[in-house]
């Protein structure tokens, strides 16, 4: 099982939402207590309005589409504030005009942020004078294009981080993780009726004697230009990733095992062709599988196409093996 990814989002949503809604009520209470009856039913109005989209991201919804909505629920209610109370609401603006960019697509924080500080400008009487409007303008405005950067640079480095993490560093193909995630979409999209895949699994043969007489220096240059080839010879929807040490995986849209066979030679050739180490030429073993019906999951698919390998193997390498002739 994968693990779940952490929404820190929906972390920030909880927590600021919850936290909201409680200062706001307890500011309720106080203005009932107090009996300014129009304040307090604001302030309760304004918990439920908070509270809404808060439960909907807790129980498992759309945490962006729920941010965004808090995010103009915020800063609406903000605006009221500063409305009811004047400029005393003014120190929390500044927590809502950050806080928006925690929560929502940074747009839309933009958007809310800058009806907030245009709407605050147009309240009669809210600045003690022009100098207090200026400077709120100001500062606003620098903590909106701050945040906005922020969040921008914070969205760069998650996509270049995922990237990284889905890309082999010593060939550039996917790695592993993509495979399993590749071979996992092809299982749902073959069920689904919508397309045939076949799988090849293959290894440099003898290549621990490459390592032993040239070094490892020698070696990681020889499965460099192995995935080189690979993708070269990839067509526009296959994929080619690196497994694990020598061994790559080719996952491939085709019609049926003679499809599967013919692609499975061709690497092979196109390998035994091209790949050359200091010693001369490398070769390549290769098993093959058809995605069956029966196959809920992409590993018995893959254990298949293994077992294909390791017979191509004791064959004698340089060959290759199509799991289906095995059953
Ligand atoms: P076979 O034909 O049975 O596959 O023989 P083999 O020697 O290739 O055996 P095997 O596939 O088990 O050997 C894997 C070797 O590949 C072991 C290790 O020295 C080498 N190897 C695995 N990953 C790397 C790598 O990233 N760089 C280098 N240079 N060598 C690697
Ligand atoms: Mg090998
Ligand atoms: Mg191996």
């Amino acid at each position: 099982m994968k693990p779940k990814r952490r929404d820190f989002r929906l972390d920030i949503i909880v927590l600021l939402g919850f936290t909201a809604a409680a200062t706001i009520a307890s500011f309720g209470v106080y203005r009932m207590w107090a009996g300014e009856w129009t304040k307090a039913w604001f302030d309760l109005a304004v918990v439920a309005a908070v509270a809404a989209p808060v439960i909907h991201a807790w129980r498992g919804g759309d945490s962006l589409r729920a941010g965004n909505v808090l995010a103009a629920l915020n800063s609406a209610a903000t605006f009221g504030a500063c409305l009811l109370l004047g400029h005393t609401a003014l120190t929390w603006t500044y927590l809502v005009l950050l806080t928006n960019f925690f929560i929502a697509h940074r747009w839309m924080a933009v958007a809310c942020n800058a009806l907030l500080i245009v709407g605050m400008q147009l309240i009669p009487g809210f600045f003690h004078d022009g100098v207090h409007a200026a400077s709120v303008l100001v500062s606003a405005s620098l903590i909106t294009v701050f945040s906005l950067i922020f969040a921008a640079r914070t969205q760069d480095d998650r996509v270049q981080l995922e990237r990284l993490a889905a890309i082999d560093a010593l060939t550039g193909v996917p790695n592993r993780r993509s495979m399993e995630r590749a071979l996992a979409d092809a299982v749902g999209r073959f069920q689904r009726g919508e397309r045939r895949f076949g799988l090849v699994v293959l290894d440099l043969d003898h290549f621990k004697d490459v390592n032993d007489q040239y070094g490892h220096a020698a070696g990681d240059a020889a499965i460099a230009d192995l995935a080189s080839i690979l993708r070269f010879e990839m067509r526009r929807n296959d994929q080619v990733f690196r497994f694990g040490g020598e061994e790559f995986v080719a996952l491939l849209e085709l019609d049926g095992t003679e499809d599967l066979e013919a692609a499975t030679e061709r690497l092979r050739k196109a390998v035994r062709s091209s790949l050359r180490g200091p010693g001369g030429r490398i070769t390549i073993s290769l098993g093959a599988a058809m995605l069956r019906e029966q196959e809920k999951t992409w590993h018995d698919w893959f254990s298949r196409a293994d077992a294909a390998l390791y017979r191509a193997k004791s064959a004698g390498r340089d060959s290759y093996v199509i799991a289906d002739d095995l059953f």
